[in-house]
């Protein structure tokens, strides 16, 4: 897979936009989108090109650098003078990513064995979601509006986690099997 393909999936990718403006600022896709295979850039010129206040150009950098995803060379210009060019790793984007699903994956899972054996209870305006023991404890009335509190069919939840669950699974192969087909063969970057 080349680059530029790659750049086009997960800029396609919502869930990668979100995690890239989670991490980097609302317009950190705008300064990504510019970079091309090979392509290195200053503050400046990123600047230039976006339209945005280089102190924010600076930001974003430093942001996406902080998880491996901007990476820069220093080069000697003069004397006491140095020029930062950067460029931006999509193999890294796509690890980053994958990071964060893993997470959410153990998350569902954790959340299915926490569920499975136990019974829970909930306000049916929505307030809370308590186990047994604690709806117990409040006489099986919400803490927030004293409705009483109904039984959650606990088997139906599971079913609706493990659909959740396979979804991610296969975002998760897809994800690792681009992974395997990217070669990065940029080198001399700075990137932690
Ligand atoms: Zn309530």
């Amino acid at each position: 897979m080349t680059v530029n393909k790659l750049k086009k999936e997960i800029l396609d990718d919502k869930a990668t936009v979100d995690l890239l403006k989670k991490i980097a600022g609302p317009y950190s896709t705008d300064v990504i989108r510019l970079f091309k295979e090979g392509d290195e850039y200053t503050p400046d010129s990123i600047s230039k090109k976006t339209n945005k206040k280089i102190t924010y150009v600076r930001s974003v950098l430093n942001s996406l650098h902080y998880r491996g995803i901007a990476c820069y060379k220093k080069n000697k210009v003069k004397k006491m003078f140095y020029e930062f060019k950067w460029s931006i790793k999509y193999k890294k984007i796509i690890e980053v990513v994958l990071e964060q699903q893993l997470e959410k994956y153990k998350m569902l899972e954790d959340s299915i064995s926490d569920k499975k054996d136990r019974d829970y209870f909930r306000c049916p305006k929505k307030c809370v979601e308590i186990p047994f023991e604690i709806a117990a404890a409040y006489n099986f009335k919400c803490p927030n509006c004293n409705s009483i509190l109904e039984l959650i069919d606990i088997k139906k939840v599971i079913a609706s986690i493990k659909r959740k669950k396979s979804i991610l699974k296969k975002n998760i192969d897809r994800l690792n099997e681009i992974l395997h087909k990217i070669e990065d063969k940029t080198k001399g970057y700075i990137c932690e």
